[in-house]
């Protein structure tokens, strides 16, 4: 039986290294060289891969997605019905996300938008002094990444709140939840960090009514995806001051076409979708261990739940 791998042609033989190091047994085959449909059991695949050519493999037992982000998945036709899919979940994915979003959140509680263009015009300029104690910070998302740039900000001393669709109870931080949880949280949030799944629920969420809802001048922090900010909405707020600045990592559609407005905003900060990267040898343990467990019968570990949608 053989395990089928399917991502960007530079990251294919890294993984396929990562992989057999850990199980020098496997049989893997590069995309598109399947070779006999019948004899793939597993599909390591990205968001490129057609779900559609997964239908091919008659004896497929599980699918892993080779990121943490799920949306890919439920867009038609989708995985074929019944094969289960796992998501990475990977201790050097979450932890660069927390590094991302403590840059940003440093960037913006400590003025250095403001002092960047101080020093363009070479004038030298004490800004009051900023109080960690009172910024207060609203996580849109306590799931793998939510919760541990919650962790990294109140070991800072910044106060933190987050915000979930189910109670959620994490030490030190203010739990919100629901629809009633959101504006809430919002007009509280200084700084407010999404660190959503895009799903149909949360699509379009960083919107006029929620960015108007922040108090004046607070910042936005999006890691997630690029649908969940309306676009229009968030430069009427940005222009108007009632948002204060924006560090993106996410966008609709990537890459970013060189006329849309964020690349030159001086209020915006941007990354090319580059918060938190797969690395192979850090996500592979986890890879090898679902094939294992899929040929085992055994229970399987980060399934995306099809239900929740995510
Ligand atoms: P998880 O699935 O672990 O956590 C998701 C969190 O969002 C949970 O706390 C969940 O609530 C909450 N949530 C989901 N739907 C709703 C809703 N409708 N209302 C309120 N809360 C909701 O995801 P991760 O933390 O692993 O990842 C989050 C996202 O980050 C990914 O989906 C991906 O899109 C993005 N990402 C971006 C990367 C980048 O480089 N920019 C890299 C990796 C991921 P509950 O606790 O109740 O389930």
């Amino acid at each position: 039986m053989a395990v089928l791998l399917s991502t960007k042609a530079a990251a294919m033989e890294m993984w396929r290294d990562a992989l057999l190091a850990l199980d020098p047994t496997l049989e893997i085959r590069l995309f598109p060289d399947a070779g006999e449909p019948a004899d793939i059991e597993a599909a390591v695949v990205w968001t490129a891969h057609d779900m559609a050519e997964l239908r091919r493999y008659p004896n497929l037992r599980l699918i892993v997605s080779m990121g943490a982000g799920v949306d890919h998945l439920f867009r038609p036709p989708g995985p074929p019905p019944g094969i289960p899919v796992a998501r990475l979940v990977d201790r050097m994915l979450t932890s660069q996300m927390g590094e991302w979003v403590l840059l940003n959140v440093l960037r913006f509680h400590r003025q250095d938008l403001e002092y960047r263009a101080l020093q363009r015009d070479r004038t030298w300029l004490e800004l009051p002094a900023p109080v960690t104690a009172e910024r207060r910070i609203g996580i849109l998302g306590l799931g793998e990444l939510g919760t541990h740039a919650a962790g990294l900000l109140r070991g800072l001393g910044f106060p933190v709140m987050g915000w979930t669709r189910r109670p959620r109870a994490l030490d030190g931080v203010e739990g919100f939840h629901g629809d009633a949880g959101l504006p809430a949280m919002a007009a509280r949030s200084d700084i407010l960090v999404c660190l959503l799944p895009l799903t149909a629920a949360t699509r379009g969420i960083v919107n006029a009514r929620l960015l108007g809802l922040l108090p004046r001048g607070a910042f936005l922090i999006n890691g997630a995806r690029g649908g969940h900010v309306v676009d229009a909405d968030l430069l009427a707020a940005l222009d108007s001051g009632q948002v204060a600045g924006a560090a993106l990592d996410v966008f609709e559609p990537e890459p970013l076409p060189p006329g849309r407005p964020y690349w030159s905003h001086a209020r915006v900060v941007m990354t090319p979708h580059a918060a938190s990267i797969t690395i192979p040898a850090s996500a592979a343990p986890q890879v090898v261990e679902n094939i294992h467990r899929a040929r085992a019968g055994q229970p399987l570990l980060n399934l995306v739940d099809f239900a929740a949608g995510y």
